[in-house]
């Protein structure tokens, strides 16, 4: 087979991983692909190209099998993000190509034949290829332990009338999964193609039948939340193994899994600026934003008179390659008070001195990112999982405040003057800075996170 071949040393087993080709998939699968290689296991990455692919130049220790696919136009071009999903594990499933791959590596000699497979909980068709081929499979969750528990409630949230979602309950609280309430959810009913609706089903239903659910959380975060999922979700005798966060557990760095080109210029910009002064904005690699929204964005954060650095990624418009900024805006950023780039070092930037706040759209690397910076957070959810841990943010954390409805730029202002200088802002950031030592502590030595990758490892070598 075709491949880049790393790291022939002995090791005690190897394990194959595959990641979902999305940014926000594609790094924590890589990231746990350096923890485990760290704990002396072997990896091979099986990745799809050249749709996402990673650079193997980056990660001299892992190998790289790389798996030629023609990903459907619509999954490059779609809006709608679930829909990409399907689609793209649609056309992998019909097309066998990840299953011949990951057999080929079964009739590798012994030393090098893999123990397990490592896939997305959102990637069904890399779960039947390993299941077809008898291989023991787990699955990296890249979302919350909570929004993990959520996506296995769909049966009960169907049930009880939760969903389909209805005008008149969108405030009604979800009894089963405080603190959200049903317009938190992620409904699949909304979605366009209503075939979907029972895909995500029987999504969720496959993803129970792993050898292990591996969630990027940490304990003092999340304790709740992963006791009921050990209790209820993995019902099967599966175990969960919750151990975030990764991009700090791990060797691997962000600048390492980027698969677009970051603009570090800003990080000159940064040292520029004052102490925990400047707003970072940027709503991730996928989420989209209509022209009239971006445009209240523009003008709220120039009318904020607070600095700001502004991730303005090409697509971030919906049916926009390049947006473009408003007439007039540009003085904002002459006056030396806002930087846009395309695309920031963004773990860099969370982790300077000047950062003060930063807008997400909370997809869950970012919210990881930030908790770890002790950066408290407003929080503009966009799509899927987004929307719980928003109001994790708020309601639970209490490390920010959620945006919601209209975006309109009177609104941003005053949010902005909310977390940035108000007693409230000044709280949560107090917060965010304790939750930061906890999830220091998580990675310590003998702290919670390393102590459950100790056991996964051992789990995938007893497989
Ligand atoms: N990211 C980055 N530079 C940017 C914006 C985002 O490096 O300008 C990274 C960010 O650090 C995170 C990932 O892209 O690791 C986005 O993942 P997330 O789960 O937050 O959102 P998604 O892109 O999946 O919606």
């Amino acid at each position: 087979m075709a491949g880049i071949r790393a790291d022939d040393t002995p090791a005690a087993a190897r394990v194959v991983m595959m990641p979902l080709p999305f940014q926000g998939n594609l790094t924590p699968m890589l990231q746990l692909a350096g923890a485990l290689h760290a704990r002396g296991l072997a990896v091979t990455v099986l990745h799809t190209t050249p749709f996402n692919a990673p650079d193997p130049a980056r990660h001299p220790r892992l190998a790289f099998v790389p798996v030629a696919v023609d990903v459907p136009e619509a999954v490059a071009g779609s809006e709608d993000n679930m829909t990409k999903v399907f689609d793209l594990n649609a056309a992998l499933d019909a097309s066998g190509c990840l299953r011949d791959a990951l057999a080929s590596l079964l009739d590798e000699k012994e030393a090098r034949r893999p123990a397990c497979l490592v896939t997305d909980a959102a990637f069904p068709a890399a779960q039947k290829a390993a299941m077809d081929l008898g291989l023991p499979w787990l699955v990296l969750n890249t979302c919350s332990a909570a929004a993990f528990r959520l996506f296995m409630s769909y049966h009960i949230l169907y049930g009880n009338g939760y969903l389909p979602k209805r005008e008149s309950n969108l405030c009604l609280p979800v009894k089963e999964l405080p603190p959200l309430q049903v317009r938190d959810l992620f409904d699949p009913s909304e979605l366009p193609n209503q075939e979907n609706v029972q895909k995500i089903m029987n999504l969720w239903n496959q993803t129970k039948m792993n050898s292990g659910t591996i969630i990027n959380t940490f304990e003092d975060l999340e304790g709740p939340e992963l006791e009921m999922i050990q209790g209820e979700v993995t019902d099967n005798g599966t175990l969960a193994f919750n151990i975030g966060p990764l991009h700090k557990l791990s060797p691997i760095d962000g600048t390492k899994t980027s698969l677009l080109e970051e603009d570090c210029s800003c990080i000159e910009w940064l040292d520029t600026q004052a102490p925990c002064s400047v707003l970072y904005v940027s709503f991730g690699s996928l989420a989209q934003l209509t022209q009239d929204e971006f445009t209240e964005i523009a003008w709220g954060l120039a009318n904020s008179e607070k600095p700001f650095l502004w991730v303005v990624r090409r697509g971030l418009v919906l049916g926009v390659e390049k947006p473009e900024l408003p007439e007039g805006f540009e003085r904002a950023l002459l006056e030396g008070r806002g930087k846009v780039v395309e695309w920031a070092p963004q773990q860099k930037v969370l982790a300077h001195s000047a950062m003060g706040g930063f807008w997400t759209h909370n997809g869950w690397n970012s919210t990881l990112e930030s908790i770890y910076e002790g950066v408290p957070m407003v929080s503009r959810p966009i799509f899927g999982d987004q929307f719980a841990t928003g109001r994790y943010v708020e309601a639970v954390w209490k490390i920010g405040f959620l945006l919601e409805g209209m975006l309109e730029r009177r609104k941003i202002e005053r949010v902005i003057q909310r977390l940035m200088v108000e007693k409230e802002g000044l709280e949560a950031r107090e917060r965010a800075k304790d939750l930061k030592e906890k999830a220091i502590m998580c990675l310590e030595s003998n702290g919670s996170s390393q102590m459950v990758l100790d056991n996964l490892v051992h789990h995938i070598l007893s497989l």
